[in-house]
């Protein structure tokens, strides 16, 4: 089984075609052999020169070691078998081979060429032989969206009686300007979801690997759920804990979930469980009458959405609360600190009520892709003139950000180690001290509902710690005491009984004299 991928630079290109080479962490002048379980993956160049470079992966598969490494219960019937596929086809092992002997350039990582690994490239991948149930109208619902022009030629089932028709083999080309890491992982998530069939159990933990791998591309997938469907061997809990994760990381259509359950389901054995995510979603009463209990200092409220019918995704809903608790509080001039990739400013931006925007983040990544995805040049001038970018460590004092109405930390703290909370804190509450802080972070409690993510695991693979709602409540009377806030609290996204609701939210009122002669005048 073979893949190759050419790379040849625009005319003028301050580097070499075969600085694909250093990206792929492979020398094009040498041909190289890894041993693998199931055999043998060789690497080589048939062709490297400044213009063009093509780089090879060929799988030798020994089709018996494959059989007897092989675990009971795999789904995957044909594998019983000595005569199958596997040698021949570009199939999950290719993707096992391409995470083994890419793993860098798959993690973009490129000590030799840094400018080059983010860096959109114009690549051409050519796979002669994919197993693609769902025929090339699949690959091109899979491949598009991310940005490739794809050419999927069905292969037929015997060139000798063309009658016979069609396998559901199909020779993949795809091109397009797309940075190589990206390019690897987008192989290494969807070859095995064509393929339908992956050669080893599905085991909880690909659900990690499912997020980690398809990081920033397949969030905002328009098939993501057919993808995470395939990729998870429609295991129906897998996939909506899957489906529930990648809803946090964008906006989900919550009937994705739903989705879920229409489809023939080939070897799951477990039950839908009345504790799952998706159940709980479905009770969540998102118009609900604002409750509000007064327990001590801690006043829980329910900040209701408005929706057309449906219950959001969880991160809609936060954005929603964080949106609200910035207009309760009057907010005009708004820091949104760890912005990410822009989801809550784009909100902001829709507002003009918010007259000032300041996105903060310490990852130049993320910045660019907000700053993209904003389209600020599409834009009317005016509206973009609101909006400021900025670079920064939210650990260290930042005199810019002085004097602002509001912060937001929406799912920012979580990614702080727990050391460095209190230097945050500093920088934040201390020095740039706006009007209102709101803070959002998961609660703990409710990760138990999540099937699949094991007990001592969080919710992404970043997360430094994940707080209970008494250790949040506690975190944040803290920090309200040290620097002069009032703290509330609000519970965000599903709710159950014990466990609460899946995300938390608070809201620090700076404690002054002129903020509660405001407060009094806005109540009168
Ligand atoms: N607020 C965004 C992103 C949350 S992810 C949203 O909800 O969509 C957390 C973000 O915090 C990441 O973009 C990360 O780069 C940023 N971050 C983590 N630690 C940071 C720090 N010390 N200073 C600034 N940003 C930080």
């Amino acid at each position: 089984m073979l893949l190759t991928i050419t790379c040849t630079p625009p005319e003028g290109a301050a580097w070499p075609a075969t600085d694909l080479g250093f990206l792929l962490h492979k020398n094009p002048d040498r041909v190289q052999a890894f041993e693998q379980s199931y055999g043998v993956a060789h690497v080589l160049y048939p062709e490297a020169n400044a213009a063009r470079c093509t780089a090879a992966l060929v799988l030798e598969i020994d089709p018996i070691r494959l059989v007897r490494g092989r675990s009971r219960g795999t789904p995957d019937f044909s594998l019983g078998q000595y005569v199958n596929d596997r040698p021949y086809a570009a199939s999950s092992l290719l993707s096992v081979a391409l995470g083994a002997v890419f793993r860098t350039a798959l993690h973009g990582r490129c000590d030799q060429r840094p400018e080059l690994v983010r860096t959109a490239l114009p690549l051409r991948i050519e796979l002669p032989a994919v197993p693609c149930k769902g025929g090339p109208e699949a690959a091109e619902r899979v491949f598009a969206p991310l940005g490739w022009s794809v050419a999927a030629i069905p292969l037929p089932l015997d060139p000798a009686f063309p009658e016979w028709g069609d396998s559901h083999y199909v020779r993949i080309e795809l091109t397009g300007i797309v940075a190589l890491t990206d390019a690897l992982s987008h192989l290494y998530v969807l070859l095995p979801v064509l393929d339908g069939a992956k050669h080893y159990w599905v085991a909880a933990d690909e659900v990690d690997k499912l997020i980690r791998a398809g990081s920033g591309w397949l969030a905002e997938h328009p098939e993501r759920a057919w993808i995470a469907r395939r990729y998870l061997a429609r295991r129906h809990s897998l996939v909506r804990t899957a489906l529930a994760r990648l809803a946090e990381i964008d906006d989900t259509d919550p009937e994705q979930l739903d989705a879920v359950e229409d489809t023939g389901d080939e070897f799951d054995t477990e039950q839908p469980n009345s504790g799952d995510i998706a159940a709980a979603s479905a009770t969540t009463d998102d118009s609900a009458v604002a409750a509000t209990v007064d327990a001590k200092v801690v006043v829980t409220e329910r900040i209701s959405i408005e929706t057309d019918g449906h219950t959001p995704s969880l991160a809609v809903q936060r954005r929603a609360a964080v949106l609200t608790a910035l207009r309760a509080a009057g907010a005009r001039r708004v820091l949104d600190l760890g912005c990410g990739e822009g989801a809550l400013l784009r909100e902001l931006l829709a507002d003009t009520t918010f007259s000032e925007i300041v996105g903060v983040d310490v990852s130049m990544r993320s910045l660019n892709i907000a700053k993209r995805r904003l389209r600020l040049e599409r834009i009317p001038q005016q509206s973009a003139q609101r909006l400021t970018l900025r670079q920064g460590a939210l650990t260290y004092t930042d005199a810019r950000l002085r004097g602002y109405d509001a912060a937001v930390l929406m799912e920012v703290i979580e990614h702080v180690d727990a050391p460095r909370l209190g230097a945050l804190e500093q920088s934040v509450f201390g020095s740039a001290a706006p009007g209102s802080v709101i803070v959002t972070t998961p609660n703990a409690e409710y990760n138990s509902l999540y099937e699949g993510l094991a007990a001592d695991k969080f919710r992404h693979s970043d997360h430094r710690f994940e707080w209970t709602r008494a250790e949040f409540t506690a975190w944040a009377h803290g920090v309200a005491n040290r620097y002069g806030y009032h703290a509330r609290f609000a519970p965000i996204g599903p709710e159950h009984p014990d466990a609460g609701s899946s995300s938390q939210l608070a809201v620090f009122t700076k404690a002054t004299a002129e903020t509660a002669d405001g407060a009094a005048k806005g109540a009168a």
